[in-house]
């Protein structure tokens, strides 16, 4: 068709460029559907890049914004769609903007969590125990739920257990302010109950997003509830501990509950075995502790 933008597009151009305009609207719409779930899934993704100092990597955030449903490029059919097509979609980031990270990501969760009512625990607790330390840690430490000492100070493993577990991060070469500390739930369960399905059901996405939040390049979760709860297997502790698994993509060590090494200190030699491969892992990866680890 001389004189058409078309005329390069040979015979079978004009009665399905309709069609392909059709079909790249649809393509381009799922795609940016796709995009904005995963923006607010928060999964940002943790890259083990070896040798970058322990650093994040920029690379691992970027990757989601990268694809940001960008003008296809124009191909002769597209060239046909250009007078009829809508206007341009914003992009993705500005529909779903990227999830904050580090403290600021922190600080924008605790503010949306206030003052919780979502579950039955809120009336009976004194303090919501939310989580201490690093927003940006390597590492992070994740438990079941706060104790007496715990809802009376609004600080996880702060008692009896909390003081071992302080212990073992300090064997490890770390301190408590070097790691992040949390728990599944962030409220007390009266009489250190355990936690029941719909109190994990209200709690367990903020610790998702925490997780996001600080992109830890390692996590230790600490005794059968957090072990089971982020990985969904309900293999009992002593049997799953010991060997790495993966959380969304994050490397995670099951290990003993202090609180139980407490009962039975015959065990801390294991938690321990758990810890030193903790380290190695991460030493892998070019992450160190500040300080040397205990022998
Ligand atoms: N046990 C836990 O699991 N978490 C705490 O914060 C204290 C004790």
């Amino acid at each position: 068709m001389p004189g058409s933008p078309v005329a390069d597009d040979g015979p079978d151009a004009g009665p399905d460029a309709a069609g392909d305009v059709e079909e790249l609207r649809a393509i381009v719409g799922q795609l940016r559907t796709n995009l904005e779930a995963r923006g607010r899934s928060g999964l940002v993704g943790v890259v083990m890049t070896a040798g970058n100092g322990g650093k994040k990597t920029a690379a691992a955030p970027k990757a989601i914004a990268a694809p940001a449903v960008a003008a296809p490029k124009a191909t002769a059919s597209t060239a046909v769609a250009a007078p009829a097509a809508p206007a341009p979609a914003p992009p993705a980031e500005a529909a779903s903007p990227k999830p904050r990270t580090g403290q600021a990501g922190l600080q924008v969760l605790r503010d949306e969590i206030g003052d919780c009512q979502r579950c039955k625990l809120a009336p009976s607790r004194t303090n919501l125990v939310y989580g201490v330390g690093n927003p940006d840690a390597d590492l992070v430490f994740v438990g079941e739920a706060p104790g007496a000492d715990e809802d009376a100070q609004g600080e996880p493993f702060v008692g009896k257990a909390g003081q071992l577990l302080t212990k073992m991060i300090e064997a490890m070469g770390y301190s408590r302010g070097d790691v992040y500390i949390c728990n599944v739930l962030k409220c007390r369960p009266p009489g250190n109950r355990n936690p029941e399905p719909d109190e994990v059901a209200s709690c367990e996405p903020f610790l998702k997003r925490q997780l996001a939040a600080i992109r830890p390049r390692m996590i230790v979760a600490l005794g059968k509830f957090a072990a089971q709860c982020l990985l969904r297997d309900d293999t009992p502790i002593t049997r799953m501990r010991g060997a790495f698994r993966s959380y969304e993509g994050i490397p995670l060590m099951p290990t003993l509950h202090p609180a139980y090494l407490l009962r039975d200190p015959s065990k801390k030699k294991l938690a321990w075995e758990d810890l030193k491969a903790v380290n190695a892992a991460l030493a892998r990866v070019g992450i160190h502790p500040p300080k040397p680890p205990a022998a």
